[in-house]
């Protein structure tokens, strides 16, 4: 060491060294930078030129550095160059690169590359002695051996460790392959000089035809020139391409960039490219991912089992390592010659969510945010499905709110919407967290109560809904009064499916209304009789109009002042085709149920109008309204066209009204019997006494006639308290001016009794039963024969 460096520092112009050291810094960086241009893909012919260039370049890289370092070496006594061996040292030095380079180029691999090297190596220190052999001094040359074997092994090794670097996967390490050459060069050089000892002997001449250092420094300065211009056209190519390439990948980026979808490059499994997209998906920069496995995004797939022609669902994680769901498919591309893979990652989050929220609008109530009746089917469904052991027990609650239909009817359905809102909270309130509560439509809700069916505990969150919505509700100023009907049944007793536990439970419901609302009613298996007796009766009343089941049969009333007939009362009859005669007590209140009573009420009207047009002229006919027929605001519009097609005066029709009709809605009734009463209609209330403010009703409204309930009339005139109330009612009707009937009189001393008492007007069996139109047309034509009729 000590000895190269004294050789260094003492026996050469150090300027001149610089220079050496620079030359050959250029032509190594140009070797590479040439070489790599032989393994880009492109026409063999152009590989052969970038190669040939290459060994050129390397070649006189190292001879002109070696002949610039010996113009600095100053041995202190004339000195040549002999000609031939100073060109024989160049061509054994391009032989030599040639060799190695081919080695390099012909044997893939790292010990190719390694030999390759090594020759490479080796061709320095052969330039190197042979360059030796054209110096010419006037003296001898000793020589080191060892010193001249370090020279020798320091190229190869450094040739050798260029060339394994020049390939290195990373770029840092590739770059330091022209320096490691460069020491290559250098060491043998210096090394070889200081392995020389010249001796100063006058006797020795230099030949002559030797280059003199002129000669030579022209002839390198060539050299050099071709260095640099070989390492200047290799920088200018480099860069060229270089930016050529960066061109076309910013490009490629761009392009990847403006996609939607996420776009990913993998060589192998790892990601090597992506795109804006994706890394807003992961919510992770491509500097973060880039270079790293893919399995750091996508941990249960590897790059291999993507399909490349079919779409696979696939799970990726973001930065905080949340999963993502993505749809991939993949497809094969060549990128600088390499298979690399590119993976197009379709977000499904916006797609999955979309479907979420149209599963909930389906499943879900818009008005009440509850569960809607086709998610509570299914959950039902799901319940039954699920259930396996007997063990496995729960209860189905269906309600429906008592007075909703009233309070949407008359404070308009922005109250009605309002209030099922409230409804919904409340509900909400009472359940536990695993009971279901859901809307099933209009007014009616359920639940679906989990954890078995204990009795206690059901009965008691039947009572807590029954309290919350037996409470008042306060919306927008209005005090509103609702109420429930609950209908209970247990699965699996009153149930083995859905369609069966739900018909159970509305059976259940149907007995809480029955009961008089406001209660709940577990299911009972009497129900079902009754309620499918009931069912078939309601089925068979709608076919009854078409069918003309219906007749009118008439019961006539007697004047008590004259002694003969006045009028009847027109009293419906059905006669079934199986059942026979129904009492209209057993059908009115199913017609009035289910809206039936008006046509029905219409055919009555009609009938009766008709009938009692074949009837001598000052008799009248009494028609029964429903409460149910005055919610129907056109009731006297109809009443009227009626008169006006059958032709019969207004005067000779009789409506009889019962409690329930001012019950309702005392207003909208009132105003339907004064416009009735301007027809000339007469208006009688009828069974009065039944009720409990009977007495006030009479203030308010001026009827014509008011009927003594026959329960009263039945009991005289042995029962006192009955005989007292008949006795008020005929005084009260005769200070209010209005006539009073007896009804229901069936013996002599009942009949005594009430006409005693100052009734005006008797019906019963006694005078006559109801009897059919041509009956009751020939009883009134006997009594009045010199009448005529209409
Ligand atoms: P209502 O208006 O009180 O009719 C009188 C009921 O008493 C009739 O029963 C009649 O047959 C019965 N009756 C009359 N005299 C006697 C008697 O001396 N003894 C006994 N035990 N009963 C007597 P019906 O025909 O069965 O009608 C029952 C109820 O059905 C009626 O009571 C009325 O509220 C209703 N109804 C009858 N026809 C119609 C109709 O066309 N429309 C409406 N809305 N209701 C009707
Ligand atoms: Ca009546
Ligand atoms: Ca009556």
């Amino acid at each position: 060491m000590n000895q190269l460096y004294t050789c260094v520092t003492q026996q050469h112009d150090l300027r001149l060294v610089a220079v050496a050291a620079l030359i050959c810094g250029l032509g190594c960086y140009a070797t590479f930078t040439i070489g790599r241009q032989v393994f880009r893909r492109q026409p063999w012919r152009e590989r052969l030129a970038w190669a040939l260039t290459g060994v050129i370049g390397t070649s006189s890289a190292i001879w002109a550095t070696h002949f610039i370092a010996m113009l600095a070496y100053e041995p202190g006594m004339a000195i040549g160059f002999a000609v031939g061996q100073t060109a024989a040292s160049l061509g054994m030095a391009a032989v030599l690169v040639g060799l190695g380079a081919g080695l390099v180029v012909m044997w893939p691999g790292l010990s190719g590359r390694l030999v390759g090297g090594a020759i490479i190596g080796l061709a320095i220190s052969a330039m190197h002695y042979t360059g030796m052999g054209a110096y010419a001094v006037q003296g001898s040359l000793a020589w080191d051996a060892a010193t001249v074997a370090w020279s020798i092994a320091v190229g190869a090794g450094f040739g050798s460790l260029a060339m394994g670097l020049a390939f290195h996967r990373r770029r840092a390490v590739r770059n330091l392959a022209p320096m490691v050459l460069m020491l290559a060069v250098c060491g043998t050089h210096f090394l070889g000089m200081s392995a020389v000892t010249i001796r100063f002997d006058p006797r020795v001449e230099i030949p002559g035809g030797s280059m003199d250092t002129t000669i030579l420094s022209i002839l390198t300065t060539n050299a050099v020139l071709l260095i640099l211009g070989l390492s200047l056209a290799a920088l200018h190519l480099w860069r060229l391409n270089r930016r050529r390439h960066e061109a076309e990948s910013q490009r490629l980026r761009d392009l990847a960039d403006i996609a939607v979808e996420g776009l990913m490059i993998c060589d192998g499994n790892t990601i090597c490219g992506i795109n804006h997209s994706l890394e807003r998906v992961l919510g992770r920069s491509s500097e973060d991912l880039l270079g790293g496995s893919l399995q750091r995004v996508l941990t249960d797939l590897s790059i291999s089992d993507i399909p490349r022609h079919q779409e696979i669902d696939a799970v990726l994680h973001d930065a905080a390592g949340l999963p993502i769901p993505v749809r991939l498919i993949a497809q094969s591309i060549v990128i600088k010659a390499k298979p690399h893979t590119v993976v197009a990652v379709r977000d499904q989050r916006e797609r999955l969510r979309a479907e979420v929220e149209m599963h909930r609008l389906a499943h879900h109530d818009a008005l009440t945010g509850l569960a809607n009746r086709r998610q509570f089917n299914e959950a039902l469904s799901a319940r039954f499905a699920s259930r396996r052991s007997g063990d496995d027990t729960f209860a189905l609650m269906l309600l429906d709110l008592d007075r909703f239909k009233t309070i949407n009817d008359t404070l308009g359905h922005g109250m009605g919407d309002a209030l099922l809102e409230r409804v919904a909270q409340r509900l909400r309130r009472a359940i536990r967290s695993d009971d279901l509560v859901a809307r099933l439509g209009g007014d009616e809700f359920a639940i679906l109560k989990a954890g078995g069916i204990d009795l206690a505990e059901i009965q008691v969150l039947a009572e807590r809904v029954l309290d919350l919505l037996g409470r008042p509700f306060l919306i927008d100023g209005h005090v509103l009064n609702i109420g429930t009907s609950i209908g209970i049944a247990l699965a699996p007793s009153d149930g083995l499916t859905s369609g069966q536990l739900m018909g159970n439970a509305d059976l259940a419901l149907y007995g809480a209304k029955e009961d008089g609302r406001g209660r709940y009613r577990m299911f009972e298996e009497s129900m079902n009789v009754r309620i499918q007796a009931r069912r078939s009766l309601e089925l068979d009343l709608r076919r009854a109009i078409a069918r003309q089941e219906f007749t009118l049969v008439y019961q006539p009333q007697l004047c008590v002042r004259t002694g003969t007939y006045d009028g009847a009362e027109a009293l419906i009859r059905w006669q079934h085709p199986e059942r026979g005669l129904i009492p209209p007590a057993e059908f009115i209140p199913l017609a009035e149920e289910t809206g039936l009573i008006g046509p029905l009420g219409e055919w009555v009207l009609r009938t009766v109008c008709t009938d009692a047009l074949t009837w001598p002229r000052h008799l009248t006919v009494a028609v029964n309204l429903s409460p149910v027929q005055f919610r129907d605001a056109r009731l006297a519009q109809t009443i009227r066209t009626i008169l006006a097609e059958t032709g019969l005066p207004g005067a000779r029709l009789e409506v009889e009204i019962t409690e329930g009709s001012l019950l309702q809605d005392e207003q909208k009734t009132l105003a339907i019997l004064r416009e009735l009463r301007t027809l000339g209609i007469r208006i009688s209330m009828d069974d009065f006494g039944t009720g409990y403010s009977s007495l006030s009703y009479l203030r308010r409204f001026p009827f014509d006639k008011i009927k003594i309930d026959q329960s009263f009339v039945r009991q005289t005139p042995d029962d006192h308290d009955s005989a007292a109330i008949v006795r008020a009612i005929t005084m009260l009707g005769a200070s209010l001016g209005m006539k009073t009937t007896a009804e229901g009189v069936e013996t002599d001393a009942q009949s005594r009794f009430v006409m005693d008492e100052g009734c005006d007007q008797l019906q019963g069996y006694l005078i006559s039963r109801p009897i059919p139109l041509a009956s009751v047309a020939a009883l009134f034509s006997e009594a009045f024969p010199c009448v005529q009729t209409a």
